[in-house]
């Protein structure tokens, strides 16, 4: 087995050997994904997460762009996960106002608690 030295923090550069991950080749990159993603005990994570898994163990070159293009294309992940986009506010539409006064808008608000009496 072919291992790469890359410490992930200060702990890992010491005598531990944790800073040594196993170098995978391009043909076992899915099945190592799968183990970090995919597997029932991985529990399907995000990017950073599945990232940081693989992190711990192994290396390949473009580890990042790997992850990110099998997380993002994960069938189970597209079908169950909730959409994470932020949700904004819809598109400007004006309104195409002729004469002042044509349109007015009120905005209501009421009753409002009243102060404590002393
Ligand atoms: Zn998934």
């Amino acid at each position: 087995m072919l291992v790469f030295f890359a410490p992930l923090d200060d702990e890992e550069l010491e005598n531990s050997g944790n800073g040594f991950k196993a170098a995978i080749p391009r043909s076992l990159i899915r099945r190592v994904l799968f183990a970090c993603h995919g597997h029932v005990m991985s529990g399907h994570g995000g990017i950073t997460k599945t990232k940081f898994r693989a992190k711990q163990l192994y290396h390949w070159k473009k580890m990042s762009r790997d992850v990110r293009n099998y997380v993002r294309s994960c069938p189970h992940c597209q079908q169950y996960k909730p959409c994470q986009k932020k949700v904004t506010a819809g598109e400007y539409m004006p309104h195409n106002i002729s004469e002042p006064w044509e349109t007015v808008a009120v905005d209501l608000m009421g009753p409002k608690p009243t102060g404590i009496d002393r």
